[in-house]
């Protein structure tokens, strides 16, 4: 068997290519900075908060990687995924769980918190480390129901028919392998109140070979609907390997909706928002959110102020056609649904 080493562990050749991309991610500053381009001072100024190297450390894969422009401190793909030491800046404001869904965990491993759907940590693994994410600090490892086959959670859905859709979610879903999901896929559809699967990834654009053609048998042949909600932010995160995963599902009639978080440097901007809209469509995918960034201790360097957001979708609508504009929204804890800023 052929074995390639790396930093975790070695890569066999009877995994799939998704499994050995998340093998091969790159995971130091030092690799980074080489791959780029850069020196490894603009990667990692005096060697700040270990370069990312602690509880959520630098991990991109060589996918993604490859959309990153060399020579190019600002990248707008890779700030983020850039640690910085303004990871280390408190901000008033900013928390370890800025939403509050610590409370709403109504079984280990289920958020379930809007009336008719419920969101399943399925995994706490994710194949890119997003350095703005509001579930940077959650602790996945007591909240995942994966060790127990997720049982507590298909429990308590099977015992609320008010739900009618699930979540897939995490971390990442799909960072969880096929035969797996597909006995999760199995349990629910054994709950016969549910309608819809909805799938929360971002691996269709961080690792496109993710979305095997035995996933998307798995999903077609459902009793569920799916719908999948990729994560994507900018339109250089678009490439023709992401364009064909995504028309692997919706060639199979799965509708593909986007949803992408308002971040300075990255996207904050009149071009990045309408070019995101629009290469988004030119593959099939529908902008669904725009979301405001939520306030999680160590990205207060990404918030754009929400008048700022206001003004940017205004200037979208102004320019774009009604269904490329997303909904932005923001999560304010305690109320029934996301709220709609414009
Ligand atoms: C965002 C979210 C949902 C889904 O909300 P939609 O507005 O239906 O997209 C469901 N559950 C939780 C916990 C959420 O955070
Ligand atoms: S993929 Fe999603 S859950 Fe994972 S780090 Fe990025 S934003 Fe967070």
């Amino acid at each position: 068997m052929q074995i390639l080493t790396n930093s975790n562990g070695p890569v066999r050749a009877t995994e799939s290519r998704w499994q050995q991309q998340m093998k091969l991610a790159i995971r130091s500053p030092e690799r980074l900075a080489r791959e780029l381009d850069l020196p490894l001072d603009a990667i990692c100024p005096r060697q700040a908060n270990g370069c990312g190297k602690g509880s959520f450390p630098l991990f991109v894969p060589l996918p993604y990687l490859a959309r990153i422009e060399r020579g190019n401190p600002q990248d707008p793909l890779l700030l983020q995924v850039l640690p910085t030491h303004q990871e280390n800046e408190m901000a008033p404001g900013f928390s370890e769980d800025p939403i509050d869904e610590s409370s709403f965990l109504a079984a280990t491993g289920l958020l379930h918190k809007y009336l008719g759907r419920a969101l399943m940590i399925v995994s706490g693994t994710c194949a890119i480390h997003c350095r703005y994410c509001f579930r940077r600090h959650f602790p996945y490892s007591e909240s995942s129901g994966l060790a127990t086959g997720w049982q507590e959670a298909v429990d308590h859905l099977r015992a609320d028919n008010s739900i009618r859709e699930v979540i897939l979610s995490g971390g990442d879903p799909l960072t969880v392998v096929d035969a797996q999901l597909e006995a999760l896929i199995d349990r629910l559809e054994s709950i016969n109140h549910l309608r819809r699967l909805r799938v929360h990834t971002r691996l269709p654009v961080v690792i496109p070979q993710r979305i095997t053609q035995q996933l998307v048998n798995r999903l077609t042949c459902s009793t569920l609907r799916t719908v999948f909600v990729i994560h994507c932010n900018h339109a250089n995160e678009v490439d023709s390997e992401v364009a064909a995963a995504v028309n692997r599902l919706t060639g199979n009639s799965i509708p593909v909706l986007n949803q992408s978080v308002l971040l300075r440097g990255v996207n904050d901007s009149l071009a990045a928002l309408t070019g995101l809209s629009e290469r988004l469509i030119q593959i099939g995918v529908i902008p669904y959110y725009l979301h405001q960034l939520d306030p999680v201790a160590g990205a207060a360097h990404f918030q754009v102020p929400v008048e700022r957001g206001l003004e940017l979708v205004e200037q979208m609508r102004a320019t774009l056609s009604g269904y490329l504009v997303p909904r932005y929204v923001q999560e304010i804890p305690g109320l029934q649904s996301k709220t709609k800023l414009a």
